[in-house]
């Protein structure tokens, strides 16, 4: 995560977490805990809706936004239950990162890429020039986001925000987001009727939550507003600025898959770890078709997202630039997948682990609570295998002689309970 943007990250990574658990349960392969100084409660609320909005429109207002923009907004908005319960889901099971990437890198959508790659090709030349982002990746994040514009979420952004923060578990975010989301209508990019988007504010074709939209989207088309709805050129260009912003180096690659030479220590596979390209191959990091990446003096981290017996990739900075948009490293892989589909590669050599059982939910939290009775030390039982969690497992894994990868399997679980 870099430091330069490290609180509109913050908030999209927690956005991103929980997306990711709500959407497509990737709590296993979420690498990322939630941001630190993350208010997580349970709210139960002390006053009515309109108690509440009418204390907020005093925020609002202090805030700059005029009480016409605040009434027009909030005119009929009443809390969604839908947004409640979504925001409170705490899915059971999780699909295994295979899974994810076959439908998040289908056929479909590396067909549909390619045909929005060559309608859009005077735009993506245009964007490339720009902000030096590589276009296929500008379109992979375009088909994750929204599906090439054509899945945005129908709800009313002020009225999911409106409702998360009156009785969401981060009433803070709501807050913010909600200001935010104010000062996009009253700058005039949107109308208050077309700003729609997921239940949790993410709004538009590349998905934007306000803040983030408030620092990256840009005007592209030259129609004098920031229109991630209704114009692809404003998406699309958004995307590549934020990805600019976030460190995207011009002319590297995401990553490449690589084989791993015979008695490997896996602790070396940590996102936390950095080494130049060059570096990785003296130690027998190998790319699996031989070829040499494109800048061997750039750094790289090691992944392997199913655990020793699954694939392995070197990832670069632009790989941890994708990270930024959405804090999964299963987003990231399929972004960088889906990216490279686009241009006729993307297949791997590795095999998934395709046997095993991810943990649910609750044997994730078994998992934490005798990883402690063992003597290691855990922050909470929360079933999310995060940092923390990671470094404990690979300890264990290390001490009984097992492949020090820090993933969690059934087989490890049985072992602890032993
Ligand atoms: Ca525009």
């Amino acid at each position: 995560m870099r430091t330069p943007v490290s609180s509109v990250v913050g908030q999209r990574c927690l956005l991103a977490v929980t997306l990711s658990v709500i959407s497509f349960g990737l709590l296993t392969s979420c690498t990322e805990p939630p941001p630190k100084g993350a208010t997580v409660t349970q709210v139960q609320p002390t006053q009515s809706f309109e108690q509440w909005r009418d204390g907020f429109r005093a925020q609002a207002l202090a805030a700059g936004i005029s009480a016409q923009t605040f009434d027009a907004a909030f005119e009929g908005i009443e809390p969604d239950d839908s947004v409640v319960t979504a925001d409170r889901s705490q899915p059971e099971f999780t699909r295994p990162v295979w899974q994810y990437l076959e439908s998040a890198v289908s056929a479909a959508r590396v067909r549909n890429g390619q045909a929005r790659s060559l309608e859009n090709a005077d735009v993506l030349q245009r964007i490339e020039t720009t902000y030096g982002v590589d276009r296929a990746t500008v379109v992979a994040i375009w088909g994750m986001e929204s599906n090439f514009g054509q899945q945005m979420g129908s709800k009313n952004v002020i009225r999911s925000l409106a409702t998360l923060a009156y009785e969401g578990r981060r009433p803070d975010f709501g807050r913010d987001q909600l200001i935010a989301a104010l000062q996009i209508l009253q700058h005039g990019d949107v109308p208050a009727r077309n700003m729609i988007g997921s239940w949790a504010g993410a709004m538009g074709q590349t998905q934007f939550i306000p803040t983030t939209y408030n620092r990256y989207a840009v005007d592209f088309d030259g129609d004098g507003r920031r229109d991630i709805w209704g114009s692809s050129e404003d998406a699309l260009a958004s995307t590549a600025n934020y990805l600019h912003v976030s460190g995207w180096q011009p002319g590297r690659t995401w990553g490449f898959e690589v084989r791993l030479p015979e008695g490997f220590d896996y602790a070396q596979a940590d996102m936390s770890i950095r080494k130049p390209i060059a570096q990785w191959r003296r130690l027998g990091v190998q790319p699996v078709n031989g070829n040499l990446p494109t800048d061997p003096a750039g750094e790289a981290s090691l992944l392997i997202p199913a655990g020793y017996r699954g694939p392995a990739f070197l990832v670069t900075d632009n790989f941890r630039a994708i990270l930024t948009y959405n804090n999964s490293t299963s987003y990231a892989l399929a972004v960088g997948l889906l990216a490279d589909s686009f241009k006729g590669g993307g297949q791997l050599i590795g095999q998934w682990p395709v046997d095993e059982r991810p943990l649910s939910r609750s044997e994730r939290i078994e998992l934490q609570q005798k990883l402690m009775e063992h003597g290691y030390a855990l922050g909470t039982l929360d079933g999310i295998i995060g940092a923390n969690t990671r470094q404990a497992i690979r300890a264990y894994q290390a001490a009984i002689h097992w492949p020090a990868d820090g993933y969690p399997t059934q087989a490890l679980l049985e072992r602890l309970r032993n």
